[in-house]
């Protein structure tokens, strides 16, 4: 058990700090927000529109609706199917807080059960414990961009009427079967936040069936029963109505016609990233004290992060010394993620302890996520390399 930490004798080092997960904007991107700076609409009008049409076509779904983020997707998910106070949705603890967050928001309870060990993502055997006559969704997470066992969800949803949201804000683009994750039938909320596979700065998008959309886009803006744009439009009318209370959730033109770039991009951005995770699974995948993320053969992977798990019994530095390590080197990283039932809000609410998710719970133990985006160069790369073997051979038992 004792072993004595070595010194951190870094023999390798980057020249500059490498940050985790810089966007990835060209000049184009750029052209196009001055443009729709300089043009005379500004918030949700016609790039707004545009955006929809292309991004649900691209995931192979019959609508979409653009949102300022992918929290605002998943919570108008919630409240366009009426989850509300007495009802329970089932989840994962391995993800961001937003999506538990949105449960409470409605005032519904989050039900968590534990991940399957391989790919982090929800074990559908243990959803199908946790059903109760309660249970009113489930919401599953494609976590790291690997989908979920949808099959098995999907099953699951048709026995018990339950209905699923799948939380894509990894998962652009990602296939299941051969289907791409937002073509699935399901409300599917996708993030266009600064990290993610594709951005907008800040935003979202559900996709789904069109009709359910179609009172999602209500809820979205202030539960008015007709948008901005109808309204200020030439042919519009001034007249409006509110049928709910609704959100503030819309996105901008500037947004969407930085979407619309990046949508444009995407299957290049794309194929860098998987350059990049082939040249980390090469370089780690042989390593005893390390274990490399998998893509199992029915899915394809969005590869939104690379999550590095270490073999904490043949080192002699746990988690967070390994990322202060890489600091060192000048290698930003993260964790994805402490997961929920660790969070005091959930575990006083709910009295989770962490061994209730054990997977969740000695899993976030030992992940490390490396540099993962299109703006990795080789060089980049090779540092990310170099660095983690330096940390490897300098602490390895
Ligand atoms: C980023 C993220 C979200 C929230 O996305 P926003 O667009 O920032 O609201 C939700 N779920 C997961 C798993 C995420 O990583």
């Amino acid at each position: 058990m004792n072993h004595p930490i070595k010194p951190s004798a870094s023999h390798y080092k980057r020249d500059t700090f490498l940050p985790f997960s810089p966007p990835d904007i060209s000049e184009q991107e750029i052209e196009a927000v001055v443009d729709t700076l300089r043009s005379s609409w500004i918030t949700t009008g016609p790039k707004t529109k545009d955006f929809e049409g292309k991004f649900s076509a691209y995931v192979e779904s019959p609508g979409g609706l653009a949102l300022n983020s992918c929290t605002a997707g998943l919570h108008l998910a919630l409240a366009t199917i009426n989850i509300g106070p007495g009802d329970e949705v089932i989840t994962t603890p391995m993800t961001f807080c937003s999506s538990v967050n949105v449960i409470e928001h409605v005032g519904a309870t989050p039900i968590l059960v534990d991940v399957l060990p391989d790919t982090l993502t929800i074990d559908p055997d243990q959803v199908a414990v946790a059903i109760t006559p309660r249970t009113k969704a489930i919401l599953p997470v494609h976590y790291a961009g690997h989908p979920c066992e949808m099959d098995a969800l999907q099953k699951l949803a048709e026995e018990h009427g339950l209905a699923i949201i799948e939380d894509a804000a990894h998962a652009l683009p990602a296939k299941y079967k051969g289907k791409m994750i937002g073509g699935l039938n399901n409300l599917t909320a996708f993030s266009f936040y600064a990290t993610k596979n594709l951005t907008t700065a800040e935003g979202g998008m559900l996709t789904g069936d069109p009709e359910l959309l179609t009172r999602a886009r209500m809820l979205s803006l202030h539960g008015m029963s007709r948008d901005a744009w109808n309204r200020y439009s030439a042919n519009g009318s001034w007249y409006y109505e509110v049928v709910s209370p609704g959100f503030k959730y819309n996105m901008t033109d500037i947004q969407a016609a930085l979407g619309l770039v990046q949508l444009q991009r995407i299957n290049e951005m794309q194929a860098h990233r998987r350059h990049v995770v082939t040249q980390y699974t090469d370089a780690f995948g042989n390593m005893p004290e390390l274990q490399v993320p998998i893509e199992k053969p029915e899915v394809e992977h969005a590869w939104h992060l690379y999550v590095l798990r270490l073999n904490l019994d043949r080192l002699s530095i746990d988690r967070g010394q390994f990322i202060t390590e890489l600091k060192e080197r000048n290698i930003g990283s993260s964790v994805h993620f402490i997961p929920v039932h660790m969070h005091p809000y959930y575990s006083d609410k709910y009295g989770w302890q962490p061994e209730d998710f054990p997977i969740a719970y000695h899993e976030f133990q030992r992940v490390v996520s490396l540099p993962l985006n299109s703006t990795l160069s080789d060089e980049d790369i090779e540092s990310v390399i170099a660095a983690v073997t330096d940390i490897v051979e300098t602490f390895r038992l």
